[in-house]
């Protein structure tokens, strides 16, 4: 039977990604599509709590099932961050070139270069709310490299590989992706529930 879900997002690369692998019977409807405008909150102090944050309050104003996700980069030579605050890392409202900038800079004197990225998806319902998580490792790069995807993927190299997820076509990127591996174990809960 078709499931309308409602995906929390207004990041269309996001939206991108997630569609390419949503099977044919889940409708993801994004916000714009449910009439929804307000950004939602992000205020939490770990991913998963900024996941539940946007879930819940997506949930509140659709009264739709909802899928909500949060994600971040860990560097392990700045004690995981800039985690929770990736989006904002070099201030309120930075573009991801101001990020990237000040990214790099912080790992100029610092050898252990290893990240992760990952992403917290949770599922609300009416009785339900529920998080699956999908975590991809790398480490991040001397320099932008590539012009494809968004955020950081300019320099972040998955391990194993050479190229940073930027220069990685698309379908490349979203076979292993971060996203891709949390949104594959919530699919898996779902056929099961
Ligand atoms: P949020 O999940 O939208 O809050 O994303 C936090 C930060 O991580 C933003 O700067 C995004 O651009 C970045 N980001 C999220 N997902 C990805 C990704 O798949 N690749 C690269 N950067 C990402």
């Amino acid at each position: 039977m078709l499931k309308k879900i409602l995906f929390a997002t207004n990041n269309l690369n996001k939206i991108k990604e997630i569609q390419a692998i949503t099977p044919e019977y889940i409708q993801l409807l994004s916000l714009k599509e449910a009439n929804i405008f307000e950004d939602l909150p992000e205020t939490g102090q770990t991913i998963e709590a900024n996941s539940t944050q946007k879930a819940t309050r997506a949930y509140e104003l659709s009264n739709l099932t909802c899928i909500a996700e949060d994600t971040g980069l860990e560097v392990e030579g700045l004690n995981d961050e800039p985690g929770v605050l990736s989006g904002r890392y070099a201030g309120e409202n930075s573009s991801s070139e101001e990020n990237i900038e000040k990214l790099l800079k912080s790992l100029n004197q610092i050898k252990n270069r290893k990240a992760r990225f990952k992403t917290v998806i949770t599922f609300k319902t009416a009785d339900i709310i529920i998080q699956f998580d999908g975590i991809i490792k790398g480490s991040i790069s001397k320099e932008r490299k590539g012009s494809n995807g968004f955020g950081y993927d300019s320099v972040f190299i998955p391990e194993g590989y050479e190229e940073t997820f930027a220069e990685m076509d698309f379908e490349k990127k979203n076979e292993m992706s971060h996203r891709k591996k949390a949104f594959v174990k919530f699919l898996s809960y779902l056929m099961g529930a």
